[in-house]
């Protein structure tokens, strides 16, 4: 429900409502790196930790995972990631795409993926955090 000004006429409202819905949008992509965003820092992520071997041809928003907080297909090198991790600290978000990236190199949790992330200095840190969301809001987990 919004309220408007006693006498608009219609194109004003019109005008008005427009006005705001960019404004909101507008707030909306500064609060959340784009797409664009994410491939650039999952690339630096790359380069960081993993010696660049992980080469990521994409890394997007998604929001029907409910239960995980990134996916990947290494085949084709696409990495997603829950729209839940919007707002959350950019070490957390930095986990979660190198956690993924290390994927499009190993598969699964063996000694050998989490090896590849043994550089990563925040490593304990983002994942007690992710476990402590999981905690007080249901199950989910980065895979
Ligand atoms: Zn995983």
């Amino acid at each position: 429900m919004v309220s408007l000004p006693a006498r608009t006429t219609r194109a004003d409202e019109e005008r008005w409502v427009a006005e705001m819905v960019e404004r909101v949008l507008a707030s909306e992509r500064k609060s959340r790196p784009t797409d664009t965003e994410l491939t650039e820092r999952a690339v630096q992520l790359s380069a960081r930790y993993l010696g660049g071997r992980a080469t990521p041809a994409s890394v997007r928003w998604v929001d029907n995972m409910a239960s995980r907080w990134g996916s990947c297909t290494p085949i084709d090198g696409t990495i997603r990631l829950s729209r839940r991790l919007v707002g959350m600290p950019a070490y957390v978000i930095d986990y979660v795409l190198l956690h993924e990236l290390a994927h499009l190199l190993v598969p699964g949790h063996g000694p050998a993926f989490w090896r590849e992330l043994a550089g990563y200095e925040r490593l304990e840190r983002a994942k007690g955090f992710l476990e402590g969301v999981d905690l007080a809001g249901g199950q989910s987990e980065a895979r």
